[in-house]
């Protein structure tokens, strides 16, 4: 089949109506809103515009069907995500058009995520029978204490745009395998990857009201009153950290259980004695993966003096080499940003960056449309007053500064806000292991520019958030302890 055959086919068959209890419908309102290709600016569907009624709607299917859903066999959990994980295997490229003409990311990128985002289902699947607890004898050996683990109850999900399906199924996963149900709200910017995989798993068995899902352009005023809903018992957020802190504030009310996966600005630092070459590739990973446009992304680099102008060189040539266009185009490797706001913003941290006295070592620029194309952009001897090393770039703009010593290189890795992930190049062990112990952050990528595994715990620390998702601490999440104190 033809891109266009498949474009053509993927949007005839995606569904764009709320999914609540088992069925599509429209929103209570009868409103729907345009989903935009990023790279055209053109609609490519209309989809169901839900509100706060919707969301309660959702929200009492979730609750109706939590009792089944827990007392249901984990075996059995664990197997419709296994049974999903193949079917998205199986339709990868269909399901890679899709996201690549909501999202705009290459069709590379795009099946690169669809099969992480698969990844977590089958991680989970695995992890669904291995939900245990524990029996100990009293210290004083008098009586015994009795551990178990319980699905929380019905969640609320709200995940942003930039990985339009992997945000999801990293809370997906989890919570299925745990035994709990779920509301999810996916980006307005980017529904249909979600809705799309909403009709998989229901062919895959997973049972009415257990995924709700309903899409809005009123993000506040329709999760609101769920928050506020006392039925509900965890909020899992991924997303900006402002709303993120708006969300925790609203959680307070009913002391919901809550995860945050917020915003990073990543440092990436290059010591003299790495690998130069392993340095230059990490670095084009871990900042151009999705156009930029990922929590991950390495906001700067903090390279050694002795070998910044190497480094500097070699990575403009990488990224002025790289193809930027439609992402259903054959050898395209750099999409257009999500909108016009955020094109304005890369380049307005790219123009003050430039008036401090930054260097553009190539790009530096937004490029012709239709569509919000960005230059991939390399900046030399960017000054600290610069707000692009303190803000989250979100863009394929590559800020590189010197240092000069390990403890300035730390100090400078750690001055922010943020502590998702960090980037180290070294060759030398000692150092390694020294640096990653004073780095303030969730994940360390040691000599490798991606972190990203469902089988490890993804999460950061200072204001990128809290929880894990992932890993054997991502079913955690939802699953609440209870002891019993046994009298013999
Ligand atoms: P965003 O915070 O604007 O939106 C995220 C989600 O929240 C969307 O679904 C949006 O509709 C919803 N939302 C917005 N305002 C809301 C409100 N008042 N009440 C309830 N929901 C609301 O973020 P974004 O622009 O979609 O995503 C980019 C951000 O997400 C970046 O900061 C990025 O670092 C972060 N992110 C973090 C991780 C992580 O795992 N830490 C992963 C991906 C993205």
């Amino acid at each position: 089949m033809t891109d266009t055959a498949l474009e053509t086919k993927v949007l005839a068959g995606v569904p764009t109506q709320l999914f609540i209890g088992g069925t599509w419908r429209d929103g209570a309102k009868g409103r729907t809103f345009g989903v935009e290709d990023p790279s055209t600016g053109k609609t490519l569907v209309q989809v169901s515009d839900g509100d706060a009624d919707d969301a309660l709607a959702a929200l009492d299917a979730a609750t109706q069907a939590q009792a089944d859903w827990a007392a249901t066999p984990s075996r059995q959990r664990g197997e419709i995500l296994r049974r999903t994980y193949e079917t998205i295997i199986a339709r990868q490229d269909e399901l890679a058009m899709l996201m690549t003409l909501e999202m705009g990311k290459p069709l590379s990128g795009s099946v690169g995520e669809i099969r992480y985002a698969a990844d977590f289902l089958r991680w989970f699947s695995e992890e669904a029978v291995r939900v245990d607890g524990r029996y100990t004898a009293e210290p004083n050996g008098n009586g015994r204490l009795l551990v178990m683990r319980q699905p929380v109850g019905p969640c609320l999900f709200i995940t942003p745009w930039n990985f339009p399906m992997a945000m999801g199924t990293r809370k997906l996963g989890p919570a299925f395998a745990a035994g709990c149900t779920v509301v999810m709200k996916p980006a307005d910017l980017t529904p249909l990857s979600m809705l799309a995989l909403t009709n998989i798993l229901h062919e895959c068995g997973l049972p009415p009201g257990v995924l709700n899902v309903v899409t809005t352009t009123d993000a506040g005023g329709t999760t609101g009153p769920v928050i506020a809903d006392p039925r509900l018992r965890k909020l899992s957020f991924t997303g900006s950290t402002p709303v993120g802190k708006r969300l925790m504030a609203a959680a307070s009310e009913q002391v919901l259980r809550v995860s945050m996966e917020l915003g990073g600005n990543a440092p990436f630092v290059v010591f003299p004695d790495a690998d130069l070459d392993a340095a230059v590739d990490g670095a084009v990973e871990a900042k151009m993966r999705n156009i930029g446009e990922a929590c991950t992304a390495a906001n700067r680099f903090h390279v050694h003096r002795s070998v910044i102008q190497d480094f500097s060189e070699r990575l403009a040539k990488r990224l002025a080499a790289m193809k930027v266009g439609r992402g259903t185009e054959d050898g395209v490797e750099v999409g257009p940003l999500i909108e016009e706001k955020a094109r304005q913003k890369v380049r307005s941290l790219v123009d003050d960056a430039v008036s401090a006295g930054a260097k553009v070592l190539t790009g530096g620029g937004a490029l012709d449309g239709p569509g919000y194309f960005y230059a991939p952009t390399v900046l030399g001897e960017v000054p600290d007053r610069a707000r692009l090393l303190r803000e989250e770039i979100f863009g394929p703009v590559a800020p590189v500064v010197a240092f000069d010593s390990e403890e300035e290189a730390i100090s400078a890795a750690n001055a922010t806000e943020f502590g998702l992930v960090a980037y180290l190049y070294t060759s030398d062990f000692s150092r390694a292991l020294r640096v990653t112990e004073a780095l303030e952050v969730g994940m360390v990528g040691l000599n490798q520019g991606l972190v990203s595994n469902p089988a490890a715990p993804f999460g950061g620390v200072k204001q990128s958030g809290f929880g894990r998702e992932g890993g054997r601490e991502g079913i955690d999440e939802y699953l609440n302890v209870k002891y019993v104190a046994v009298h013999l």
